[in-house]
């Protein structure tokens, strides 16, 4: 419908097994991809939107130079806070997206070797609902309008995972 219909961060995710070892055989690999994915290329500070940033802690997080805010790879995103490699979610997606119609949770943590079933709850539920975005929604978690349908500007980091806590918390007990 419009320009940014396809603007998600799965939309060049490798479709096959082949692909996907060819593509990300490193964490730098990931962090490409991820770059390219979120910001087209080229990294934007959170705050005020300036491009002209560099890149700190091993290329994982951005420094602003004209407001010197750092910007990680995941803030605003739905991999914020994580302290697990890209590479490890992009396995993740890979396995969720290739096998839409079942994974289980017991299925995802048995893949991804997880000490937890409730971990492998939290990461595939995080990710289908990623995966599954409806067309029209803009890049990241936040849906208060802020920056709808431009993916470059987004609100400070902060809150934005709160809301899925109470939701995963309150699966967990119904389940
Ligand atoms: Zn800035």
């Amino acid at each position: 419908m419009t320009q940014h219909s396809r603007d998600d961060l799965w939309r060049d995710f490798p479709k096959t097994a082949t692909e996907f070892e060819r593509r990300f055989a490193t964490e730098e690999d990931c962090r490409a991809y991820w770059i390219k994915a979120r910001w087209g290329g080229k990294p934007a500070c959170a705050r005020c939107g300036s491009t002209y940033v560099w890149p700190v802690r091993d290329g994982t997080t951005f420094e602003c130079r004209d407001c010197d805010h750092q910007t990680s790879l995941t803030s605003g995103t739905l991999l914020e806070k994580t302290r697990k490699p890209l590479k490890m979610w992009f396995r993740a997606v890979f396995e969720i997206s290739t096998r839409r119609t079942g994974i289980s949770a017991m299925d995802l943590m048995r893949i991804m070797g997880f000490g937890s079933y409730k971990t492998a709850w939290t990461w595939l539920h995080k990710l289908r609902a990623s995966l599954n975005r409806p067309e029209r929604e803009p890049l990241g978690p936040r849906r208060d309008g802020r920056g709808a349908g431009r993916g470059r500007r987004r609100p400070a980091q902060g809150v934005s995972s709160v809301g899925n806590m109470d939701e995963i918390h309150r699966n967990k007990i119904g389940r």
